[in-house]
């Protein structure tokens, strides 16, 4: 049929690694042992406490009618006191805070509250491609900030020409990051924060990994920073934390009137996540540290493996203690793709081409440490044998 497609679904970027998967579907079908490290959903189960808690919320007759727009009450307040207790940030759980469908609903949401045609929207480059795909259906233009490894997977702010950064209404920062696996530190907050109010900037953070750290430094929310909540909304999610990335539950928190204007667009668009997913939601927020602190022991194992295997075939992966990816430089010679597709053909390991997450990503592969870790060894084994060249 000949329907013509929108203007905006045609300005999306191409599915890069449509490619891969043809390939990976070819190899699987030849009887080849693939293993699958590109995607990021955690292998583990949803922790038992929190099951439970849905299945007795899911009985009860007053969770079957539409929930509230903003997330219940209950829900809100879990979301303060967790920051509260893991940030030291005080929240207000009726105006600071809103319930999301998935951080990702929030974070593709959010542009069409504040972004007209014509208008920028920073993105960081290599990053998760909803950033870029939010601005676009809200009819803005995107620009992208290469994050360099010189200067740690940061943006460089200094070097955003002024007449982009004019016409920007919002920045969007990744930290914990996805796919390079950096950290942002407190100076490189501050610094932003300076420069988000001087240029009358809304800073959109995306929390998601706040909890996947393996080393003695947890990492920050930017709201821990000074005048912070003056510019900034985080996106957070019990996605990547508690392994629910099925559930579809995250939170948008931080200045007022950014919360409020996405309720707005909320509001029109949905109506809200199944309450008794939120009561389960609470549960998961208020679950002992030492929970979370047995997914960490496995995430530090299963990057140790892989990152001793990828040193023994003369690659350097970026040193990291957060988020469970491996984000590492090709080999001489090839581009992401290339590598990618050696990858498959010589060892049935399925990984991602950098390029994937955007033109800077590109020199890069990402390795997702989302498979058990027998499986992980076995990749892990095969990299070794790697031939070269
Ligand atoms: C996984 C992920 C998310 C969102 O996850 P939800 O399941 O939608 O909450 C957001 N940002 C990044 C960078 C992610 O990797």
């Amino acid at each position: 049929m000949g329907f013509e497609l929108s203007d905006r679904l045609k300005a999306l970027p191409p599915y890069l690694f449509a490619e891969l998967d043809r390939k990976k579907k070819e190899k699987i079908e030849q009887g080849v042992d693939v293993i699958d490290l590109g995607v990021g959903d955690p292998d583990l189960p949803t922790p038992e406490p929190i099951v439970e808690a849905l299945k007795r919320a899911a009985e009860k007759p007053e969770n079957h009618r539409y929930p509230s727009y903003e997330g219940m009450r209950a829900f809100r307040e879990a979301v303060a006191d967790w920051y509260r207790r893991r940030f030291g940030v005080k929240l207000d759980p009726d105006k600071e805070v809103i319930a999301l469908i998935g951080s990702k609903e929030g974070i593709a949401h959010f542009p069409l509250a504040f972004v007209n045609p014509g208008d920028v929207v920073l993105c960081p480059d290599p990053a998760y491609p909803v950033y870029r795909i939010g601005t676009i259906f809200a009819g803005g233009e995107p620009y992208s900030v290469p994050l360099k490894e010189e200067n740690g997977f940061l943006p460089d702010l200094g070097s955003i020409p002024r007449e982009v950064v004019e016409r920007a209404k919002i920045i969007w920062v990744n930290y914990p990051n996805n796919p390079t696996s950096a950290d942002a530190t407190e100076d490189f907050y501050k610094e932003l924060v300076k420069w988000a109010k001087k240029n009358n900037l809304i800073i959109a953070s995306d929390n998601a990994y706040s909890e996947i750290y393996t080393g003695e430094k947890r990492p920050l929310s930017i709201l821990q920073i000074e005048e912070a909540k003056e510019v900034a909304i985080e996106f957070h999610s019990l996605s990547k934390t508690f392994n629910m990335t099925g559930w579809r539950i995250g939170m948008a928190v931080g200045n007022e009137e950014l919360v409020k204007a996405l309720g707005k667009v909320k509001t029109n668009v949905d109506s809200g996540q199944f309450n008794a997913i939120q009561e389960a939601g609470i549960v998961a927020l208020n679950l002992p540290d030492s929970e979370l602190d047995k997914l960490r022991a496995v995430y530090r194992e299963r990057r140790r493996v892989m990152t001793e295997a990828l040193k023994k075939a003369g690659l350097s992966p970026f040193e990291s203690e957060v988020t469970f990816y491996v984000w590492t430089k090709v080999p001489e010679g090839y581009t992401s793709a290339d590598f990618a597709e050696k990858l498959l053909e010589e060892a049935g390991i399925v990984c991602t081409p950098g390029s994937g997450f955007g033109p800077a990503g590109e020199g890069y592969f990402r390795i997702s440490l989302t498979v058990p870790t027998e499986r992980l060894t076995e990749a892990a084994r095969r990299i070794e044998n790697l031939k070269d060249g």
